[in-house]
């Protein structure tokens, strides 16, 4: 796959930015545009009652075969296979849909990605087994290096281990606008560094951290990277084979459409998977799970970092979405993702910069994921305004609101009509 830079968007991205090219005239000229019907778009009898929905970051839209399909599932291998299904397809889901997301998504080669639990949960288990195994390597690496203004869950998960497993947390400050860099890292890793944890993308600002720099500069230290996905998978493209990765996590119900819920995926390095084992034992996990052994012991390949009955329910409308991506191609996604982030900064210096609106992203679109922040004292009270117009942003205190922008069901003219109806709101408030 190549990378953002080598796909064109640089010519699109321009003219994306440009105030006099209408919303209408971008949407003709999108490739992605005729996937768009594939969304389900609930209408009543006044139309469609979101008139944007700009939260795909937070909760992707529903593919509109999902219906169909989902009860197509029920009647055919739940209701018809029943339990033989287990042994025809489902205990083969987890990596199969692993591998068909590390080819289309992660850069992953078959073998190193599972589709389980939550993304919570699957940092817990990959960080406690990557501080375990560093522990057992006796170099007396006890710290993990995080960054002060990731996502909530990934502090508490890190704050829960160091509690639990005597390990000191070395805090990352990055510019709350941008995020980290490599020279952040460079200076928080050392000898005593067990895992590097960062977010791939930054929920707050959309800041794209730079991952092959950053990898390599915790391993030079000697520890080991662990990347949270959660806002980059199905959006920006992720190489996780190629930046020499160790391990990832990420959510599928984000631009990975996987409906709410939808279980996250974890990948681990191919010869990393023996050394680490993971803190949460369950026969899933294990060598043989219908062998009732006495003991545990741990499957010997990527499997071990299952746990329990994988959630092959949820599992199917991410098969859905990957289908669609593999249409589209992710150089496509992210080439139209870049078109679409621009159009918004234009747009906020257009429109709501007179307000008083402020950007809190980066500029530089190789340093942007897939949604912008913009700040103002009276978010708050604009979101709540616009969510009862069918207009959907979301907000993040203390004044930001996200607008999030999934390049395979967004058109410019949503975002157009979303960033007008911030424009009136504010003026509405003033
Ligand atoms: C959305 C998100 C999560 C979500 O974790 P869950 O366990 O699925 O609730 C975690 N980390 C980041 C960076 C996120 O953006």
């Amino acid at each position: 796959m190549t990378g953002p830079l080598d796909s064109g968007w640089a010519h699109d991205a321009v003219a994306a930015a440009a105030p006099a090219v209408t919303a209408s005239a971008l949407d003709a000229a999108d490739p992605l545009a005729r996937l768009r019907d594939r969304f389900l778009r609930p209408t009543g009898p006044n139309g469609e009652s979101v008139l944007a929905y700009l939260d795909g970051n937070s909760l992707g839209r529903p593919l509109a075969e999902t219906p169909v399909r989902l009860a197509e599932f029920v009647a055919g291998p739940w209701g018809e296979r029943l339990i033989r299904a287990w042994d025809e397809e489902w205990m083969d889901e987890p990596t199969a849909v692993g591998d068909r997301l590390g080819e289309l998504v992660l850069g992953a080669a078959p073998g190193q990605t599972i589709v389980a639990d939550s993304t919570s949960v699957l940092l817990y288990k990959l960080l406690r087994a990557a501080l375990d195994a560093q522990a057992a390597a006796g170099e007396g690496r006890n710290e993990i290096v995080v960054d002060r203004d990731n996502f909530p869950t990934d502090r508490f998960i890190v704050e829960g281990i160091a509690a639990e497993r005597g390990a000191r947390l070395v805090w990352i400050e990055s510019d709350p606008a941008a995020g980290v860099r490599p020279s952040d890292v460079a200076a928080a890793a050392g000898p005593r560094t067990a895992v590097v944890l960062l977010s791939h993308v930054a929920y707050r600002s959309g800041f794209l951290a730079e991952a092959a720099a950053i990898t390599q500069t915790a391993q030079d230290a000697g520890a080991l990277m662990l990347w949270d996905l959660c806002h980059s998978a199905g959006a920006v493209p992720v190489e996780l084979d190629a930046w020499g990765a160790d391990l990832a996590v990420g959510c599928t119900y984000k631009y990975l459409n996987g409906g709410p819920g939808a279980p996250a995926f974890a990948y681990v390095r191919s010869d990393l998977q023996a050394r680490l084992q993971q803190p949460i034992w369950g026969w899933m996990g294990a060598a043989d799970p219908f062998g009732m052994t006495h003991a545990y012991e741990p499957s010997a390949n990527v499997r071990r970092f299952i746990t329990g009955t994988p959630p092959i329910l949820a599992m199917q409308p991410l098969k859905h979405m990957l289908e669609l991506i593999a249409e589209a191609g992710m150089d496509a996604v992210r080439a139209k993702s870049v078109q679409l982030t621009e159009r918004a900064i234009a747009l906020h210096d257009e429109l709501l910069a007179p307000l008083g609106v402020e950007l809190a992203s980066p500029r530089d679109p190789a340093e942007r994921g897939s949604h912008i922040t913009v700040n103002h004292p009276r978010f708050r009270e604009v979101t709540a305004l616009l969510w009862e117009r069918g207009v959907i942003p979301d907000f993040r205190p203390p004044h930001g609101l996200r607008i999030g922008l999934s390049p395979l069901s967004t058109s410019f003219a949503e975002l157009q009509e979303g960033i007008e109806a911030i424009r009136d709101a504010l003026r509405e408030l003033a």
